[in-house]
């Protein structure tokens, strides 16, 4: 049967249910458990935080398939299915004997997956009669992705962008106030919290860590407030396992079965989405895949990281969760895959990669940019520069079959568009953009004050 350059799924063929991985583990990520107290959290104690029925989500490793809210699916119509494309230009130019596909996930003006959950997460918070929620942002595409589905649904959404980018992207600042967001860089005197780094650090330029700390100081002390996150939690991966049932539905429309799928990890939640129902195969025994998660070099929690409890933030309020960690105190040197720059990794994905269901590789920044350009210009696509992980390493997987002669299938995760990354871009083209390998002294460092677990 002939492949066309891109599988599309009818709107029927949408998922109608989210696929939670945790549900065929046999072993299970880590408990989440009480900075203070390290006792597993119960949904009682996040409560206050979060909103109840993704607490639900969160705490749930029996369910395998949780529906997907008719307004939820509503709304994915608009910009899913995602097409899976086959990569026939890019195949063509490398001189492969591979099949290279990709899933797109940048079809929707926040450019990147990040929308799958943004959605079902504000969705939720309606549900539960809350007035809005609180986030963070960095790079700014979670928040961007976040006013979209808040202003859907009719929730305020306030969110806290780390300084620096707020005055370097003063773009994605006014996507988000277009879609109503209140947006106030991080540091702020609009908190407790930001007032005494202010008052310790006058001139800083703000870090996530203590973004997310205001936005969860707002959401736990403003009546009808939450506080929602775009990646590392389990909800985040679960939401985005539409990616994973898409790509595996398109794919068994033509009868391909995928030897390879890789994803770049940040938080991990696009690769845990688009992994979700091949290692859940894996797990049954049905199939097997080789997996790979691509970090950035500079930022390399699964391929130097430790195995340990650490805490999720740099303000050590949220919950401790076991994963790969690079300690909370880690501060990545500033690449330009702001995506990719988070200390720890999801706990489910962790827990894949202890037990030898998933491999992990670093890749540099400048290195990911001279393939984010040759697949550029080859494929059309103008990739976001944590996308381009994801690509590099499916170019040096289709080079190998080259000289083997084997004809393998690779599939990759192409999660956004990189509009808002042409400064990055204009560092690579000016040949002054640097490449970043943390020294183990430096990681040790970061490792130092782990909570004693
Ligand atoms: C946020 C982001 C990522 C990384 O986040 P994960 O949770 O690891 O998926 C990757 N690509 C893009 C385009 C992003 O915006």
């Amino acid at each position: 049967m002939e492949i066309p350059y891109k599988i599309y799924l009818s709107e029927s063929e949408l998922p109608k249910a989210w696929y939670n991985l945790r549900a065929d583990m046999v072993n299970k990520p880590a408990p989440l458990l009480d900075p203070q107290t390290h006792q597993p959290m119960t949904a009682k104690d996040l409560e206050g935080v979060f909103c109840e029925e993704l607490i639900k989500q969160e705490l749930d490793e029996t369910t395998a398939y949780i529906p997907i809210p008719t307004e939820i699916r509503d709304f994915y119509k608009m910009y899913r299915p995602a097409p899976l494309i086959r990569a026939y230009c890019l195949e063509k130019k490398l001189g492969t004997p591979a099949k290279i596909y990709y899933k797109f996930e940048g079809n929707n003006t926040s450019g990147s997956h990040k929308l799958n959950s943004a959605i079902a997460q504000a969705y939720y918070a309606k549900q539960q009669g809350l007035k809005g929620v609180t986030t963070e942002t960095g790079a700014g595409q979670w928040g961007t992705a976040l006013s979209m589905a808040c202003s859907y649904f009719g929730l305020d959404c306030k969110v806290y962008m780390v300084k620096c980018s707020y005055e370097q992207k003063p773009f994605r600042r006014e996507v988000m106030r277009t879609y109503g967001a209140t947006v106030t860089p991080s540091p702020s005197m609009n908190t407790a919290v930001g007032r005494k780094i202010l008052e310790a650090h006058p001139g800083t330029s703000g870090s996530l860590g203590c973004a997310i700390s205001e936005a969860v100081e707002v959401a736990s002390t403003t009546p009808g407030y939450r506080y929602v996150l775009g990646s590392v939690l389990n909800q985040v991966m679960l939401h985005q396992s539409v990616i994973g049932l898409e790509t595996k539905a398109a794919l068994d429309k033509y009868n391909v079965k995928a030897d390879i799928i890789i994803g770049c990890a940040g938080g991990g939640s696009n690769l845990g989405g688009l992994i979700a129902p091949f290692v859940g195969e894996k797990l049954r025994g049905e199939a097997d895949y080789r997996i790979i998660a691509v970090e950035p070099s500079s930022c390399p929690s699964l391929t130097r990281g430790k195995y340990v409890y650490d805490y999720c933030d740099t303000g050590m309020v949220c919950p401790l969760s076991k994963m790969y960690t690079l300690g909370s105190g880690y501060i990545p040197a500033p690449n330009h895959a702001g995506g990719l720059r988070y200390h720890g990794m999801n706990s489910t994905l962790s827990q894949l990669y202890a037990d030898g269901l998933m491999e992990a590789v670093s890749v540099k920044q400048t290195e990911v940019f001279e393939a984010a350009e040759y697949f550029a210009r080859i494929e059309g696509i103008l990739p976001a520069p944590e996308s381009s992980h994801a690509i590099k390493v499916a170019m040096d997987e289709a080079r190998k079959c080259k000289e083997t002669g084997e004809e393998k299938t690779i599939v990759f995760g192409l999660t956004g568009t990189g509009y808002f990354d042409m400064y990055a871009y204009e560092k690579f083209h000016d040949g002054k953009m640097e490449d970043y390998v943390p020294t183990d002294e430096e990681l040790k460092k970061g490792l130092a004050n782990l909570p004693q677990v």
